[in-house]
């Protein structure tokens, strides 16, 4: 079989579907979209039930459709903070941006179940049908769109890296809910932001601290949710912040003082004030989920798990008992991908990637509209340099420094300051739009960042160059 098409999208999860709804909205297009999954959403579609997102609902999905509930949290750790959607609310919400904006228009292809094979862009890509194996060539007449660069490593497909002694009982997430009951203790593997889901899911379903037992191989800086509240009420609060931790970073002598001028003007969070973090990896929390995570039993802090044995988990830096019968929930997989970065725009070939972090669906919303736009590659891989996700605080001053680099190109082009003066998924700068000019206290804090980004861009440069674990 043959298809044609304007642009092969490959991956139909958050990113590629960002894309296309950008790009549909502005051009008279033709995309396709090709998921070796049965349905859009990407990794949403496997997520544990208790999933939640860590940032606002309000910036995340796609441009043209809203996923905030536009309500606040109404109970528990969240409570009074910004509406986080939950899983099979975005599972849904996916299924509905293909359903209800993207087939309507008539410019839209959506083939599930199938595996594209791309060869060189541009070019005809081999798809084969992950069933039936049948082979499907597509002829793509503009441009070949990787949207999987960054497919998630989620703990319902990943594989442990560590080894299960016959008898233990180890789940991902997804089982909790319908495994637990039937355990006197449960041993939760991991310290991202889905450990922390399990964690927190336990103590509120009733579970005693002291059944918890959490294995952490290395603590982790947080942002503060209160910290990430874009909304007019929320304004003074989130934008002083933002330009607090511009001046953390102009004026931080090492990656380390930067970790604790974040934490004194409030915008990181850590578990143990007593332990110094070493990851990174952009998780949003609030003051009531620690308080939670600290009333955990016991934790463990002896690096990553090796072997699970009844009675015993054996880790890098040495064993430990737990109770023989303990529900072990793997929370290990690495969700993140850490591929090299490639120019966005190549010729016949898109790349999408982060070019503001942690925002990936904006990104991949830019990107689209950039596509729709006049310049050269060149002009808009200036403003698209992509941002490599963290994974230590080490890290963190190259992301930003990209970040800034590419929050200042973009300024400069009239079209994208529009555009993203009215972004849906920038989640900030629209606010300022609102701004009036005579209100002088709100202008300061304004500039407060402006001055500030500007000596955070060259200090960050010095901190980016000191060598690791500085
Ligand atoms: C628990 C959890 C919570 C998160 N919360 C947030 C949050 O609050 N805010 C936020 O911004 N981000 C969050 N993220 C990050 C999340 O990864 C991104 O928001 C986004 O969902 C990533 O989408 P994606 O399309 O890039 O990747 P994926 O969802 O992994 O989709 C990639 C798709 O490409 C398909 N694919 C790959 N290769 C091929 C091929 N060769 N042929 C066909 N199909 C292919 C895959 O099947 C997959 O469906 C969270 C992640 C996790 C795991």
């Amino acid at each position: 079989m043959t298809l044609e098409t304007d642009y092969l999208v490959i991956g139909a999860g958050a990113s590629g579907l960002a894309f296309a709804d950008e790009l549909v909205r502005r051009s008279d297009a033709h995309v396709t979209l090709v998921d070796r999954r049965d349905a859009p959403g990407g990794h949403w579609n496997d997520v544990y039930p208790f999933v939640r997102l860590h940032q606002p609902a309000s910036f995340y999905g796609v441009e043209s459709i809203e996923l905030d509930r536009g309500d606040l949290e109404a109970s528990g750790p969240n409570a009074g903070y910004m509406s986080l959607s939950e899983g099979p609310e975005i599972v849904a919400y996916f299924h509905r941006v293909m359903r209800e904006k993207l087939l309507p228009t008539g410019r839209v292809r959506f083939v599930p179940m199938s595996e594209a094979e791309p060869g060189e862009a541009p070019g005809p890509v081999t798809v084969r049908h992950r069933l039936s194996g049948e082979r499907t060539t597509i002829t793509v007449r503009r441009k070949l769109v990787d949207a999987s660069r960054f497919t998630n490593a989620v703990p319902a497909t990943h594989r442990p890296a560590f080894d299960i002694a016959p008898g233990v009982v180890c789940v991902p997430p997804n089982d909790l809910p319908r495994r637990v009951g039937g355990f006197e203790h449960h041993v939760v593997l991991g310290a991202g932001k889905t450990a922390i889901d399990a964690v927190c899911w336990l103590l509120a379903q009733g579970a005693p601290a002291a059944s918890i037992t959490w294995v952490v191989p290395r603590d982790s800086w947080f942002f503060n949710r209160a910290k990430v509240q874009p909304t007019m009420a929320h304004f003074d609060s989130t934008f002083t912040s933002a330009a607090e931790q511009r001046e953390a970073m102009a004026a931080a002598t090492s990656v380390r003082d930067l970790g604790h001028r974040m934490e004194a003007c409030g915008a990181w969070l850590r578990v143990d004030p007593s332990i110094e973090p070493t990851m990174f990896h952009f998780a949003t929390v609030s003051e009531g989920e620690l308080a939670l995570l600290r009333r955990v039993g016991r934790t463990v802090r002896l690096g990553r798990v090796t072997a699970i044995e009844p009675g015993r988990l054996r880790l890098h830096r040495g064993d430990v008992e737990v109770p023989a019968g303990s529900l072990f929930v793997d929370c290990t997989a690495s969700a993140l991908s850490y591929k090299p970065p490639v120019p966005v725009f190549a010729g016949a070939r898109l790349t999408i990637q982060m070019v503001r972090i942690p925002q990936p669906t904006f990104s991949a919303a830019l990107t689209a509209f950039l596509e729709t736009q006049p310049g050269s590659d060149d002009e808009k891989n200036a403003c698209m340099r992509p941002v490599v996700m963290t994974d230590t605080v080490d890290d963190y001053p190259r992301s930003q420094l990209t970040d800034l680099a590419n929050r200042h190109a973009a300024s400069r082009i009239p079209a994208v300051r529009d555009w993203l003066s009215r972004s849906r998924l920038e989640g900030f700068t629209h606010l300022l739009a609102d701004i009036r000019p005579e209100d002088a206290a709100r202008m300061a804090i304004v500039q407060r960042i402006r001055v500030a980004s500007q000596a955070a861009f060259e200090n960050l440069q010095r901190l980016a160059a000191m060598p690791r674990g500085a």
